[in-house]
């Protein structure tokens, strides 16, 4: 595999070059092209936030590195792969074990406990490698200050806790990357700051990307690295 180097020379994970979508008009108007070749590199580890207003393609383009969507052409590659050309079962490995996802809503099960939420995503594992995932539950837990919640039900945390939950489930497979769509949109300022603070230091300490959607700014200056989707491409500010 070619290794390809960030300007900060770390290895690179994700790579988008020349990316394109546009969605037809479902009455028959013009097509609207949201991603107008987007290249955008992310480095192993990385934390970045990704600021632009409301119906810009941030979700579109979120949705294309997650597999959940397909761009018309382009090339999205993790660890130098192709997502395009990947099977439907490789795809649905990727989704689930390199990506860790995270919502503006939770989308946890309200009659499961917090630390069974957390282990969700293992259900699809072989039943072996589920039980070593036991104590990985209870870590993350840990790090996200809730282990002593681990048998209360969603119903019974705050919105701030649940997203943090949802952040240990993201993280139960190990991903390599975490896609975080305005996971704050239904905090309150001190629980939407107290998160992205916990993004970055999990992208630090478990050594995984993050890719944080909002259009906050000053959230998005808590991360590392802040890029701005405007008129379909990218602008990329180092800091
Ligand atoms: P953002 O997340 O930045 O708010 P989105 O990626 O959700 O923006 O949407 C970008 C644009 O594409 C919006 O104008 C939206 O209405 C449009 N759009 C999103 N999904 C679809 C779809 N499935 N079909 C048609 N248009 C869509
Ligand atoms: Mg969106």
């Amino acid at each position: 595999m070619l290794n390809f180097q960030h300007p900060n020379h770390l290895p690179m994970l994700l790579q988008i070059k020349n990316l394109y979508k546009t969605y037809a008009d479902p009455r028959g108007g013009p097509a609207l092209e949201v991603l107008s070749g987007i290249d955008l590199n992310v480095a192993k580890g990385e934390s970045l936030a990704m600021l632009g207003p409301s119906g810009c393609g941030k979700s579109t383009l979120l949705n294309i590195i997650g597999a959940l969507d397909l761009a018309d052409r382009g090339e999205v590659l993790v660890d130098g792969v192709d997502l395009v050309g990947q099977s439907e079962s490789q795809l649905a490995s990727y989704r689930n074990t390199t990506v860790g996802f995270i919502f503006q809503l939770h989308h946890l099960l309200p009659q499961c406990t917090v630390r069974e939420n957390v282990l969700i995503p293992t259900l699809a594992l072989p039943s072996k490698t589920r039980k070593s995932f036991q104590s990985r539950a209870d870590d993350l837990l840990t790090a996200v200050g809730l282990i002593d919640r681990k048998d209360h039900r969603p119903g019974q945390l705050s919105g701030g806790e649940r997203q943090r939950v949802a952040v240990a489930r993201a993280l139960i497979n190990q991903p390599r990357m975490i896609l975080a769509d305005e996971p704050t949109g239904a905090l309150d300022r001190t629980n939407a700051a107290r998160l992205i603070d916990l993004l970055s230091e999990i992208s630090q300490t478990q050594d995984v990307a993050v890719i944080l959607v909002t259009h906050a700014a000053d959230l998005a200056a808590r991360m590392q690295r802040v890029i701005h989707l405007i008129d379909g491409k990218i602008s990329d500010h180092q800091r």
